[in-house]
């Protein structure tokens, strides 16, 4: 699943290739747009907020969300695509390169002038220049009953972090995914720690936290029944989840982690 870092670079690669430029092609495959065309339109920009991708088109903006499988390439015009072409929803080129959004969990064409519906929900983005520690801290407050581990991934509450930084910031801060909001000491250098990491991550293409580039990259996401990479101890996993059906993963070392 895409985190902040990785749509927010996704946004300045298709800026790179699309911005100021007239589009010579507009391909929507998701039905209920299908019938859109914004062939001659120039676009301005494309920007990220949180983990959602806004282009930015004439008067409209494209708004997407890659969700679990979700990609946007770019590639040179008359080149190969490195996904089955069943899977793009939607195509945009200019008169260099082909911008192709695959298997994207959510697109949308909305009015430019409307974007705050579609994403003005959104607590203060870790990438954004309306970055507000204080505004997050309050919001995540908010609810002091709520497990951390569920209250870093409400996008209201601050927006970019996705399941590796919930587990890896869990670890870092020596605090169990479970632990009421409440209970978690010094939640300010938590939420510092966060901004941290993604804005070390958001230029390169591997997500690191235990600041080894080469090996080792992450301390508990993903290892469940390896050892602590600190204390041995064997790494655990569980589900966490405000519903039954928004389940998902997440691990942790028992004893590092209270
Ligand atoms: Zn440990």
């Amino acid at each position: 699943m895409p985190e902040g870092d990785t749509v927010y670079r996704s946004a300045e690669h298709l800026n790179a290739a699309l911005a100021g430029t007239v589009l010579t092609r507009c391909d929507i495959r998701v039905p209920a747009f299908a019938t859109v065309d914004l062939t001659g339109e120039r676009v301005d920009n494309v920007v990220s907020r949180g983990k959602h991708l806004l282009m930015r088109i004439g008067a409209y903006t494209l708004h997407s969300h890659l969700k679990m499988e979700g990609a946007w390439h770019v590639y040179r015009r008359g080149s190969s695509w490195f996904r089955p072409a069943f899977l793009a929803r939607a195509i945009l080129a200019n008169d260099a390169v082909e911008a192709v959004g695959f298997e994207l969990g959510l697109f949308e064409v909305i009015e430019r002038d409307r974007e705050d519906e579609a994403v003005g929900y959104l607590g203060p983005d870790l990438l954004g220049a309306d970055w507000d520690p204080p505004l997050a801290f309050a919001n995540i407050r908010r609810e002091p009953a709520r497990e951390i581990g569920l209250a870093l991934l409400d996008q209201r509450n601050l927006a970019g972090l996705g399941n590796v930084y919930r587990a890896e910031l869990c670890f870092l801060r020596g605090v169990l995914p479970t632990r009421p909001v409440g209970e978690v000491r010094e939640l300010e250098k938590m939420i510092e720690l966060a901004w941290r990491l993604i804005n070390a991550n958001k230029d390169r293409p591997q997500r690191v936290t235990t600041g080894n580039l080469l090996r080792d990259r992450l301390w508990v996401y993903g290892r469940a029944g390896q050892p602590c990479r600190r204390c041995g101890t064997t790494i655990e996993r569980g589900e966490l989840g405000d519903t039954d059906l928004q389940l998902r993963a997440t691990a942790w070392c028992p004893s590092c982690q209270r």
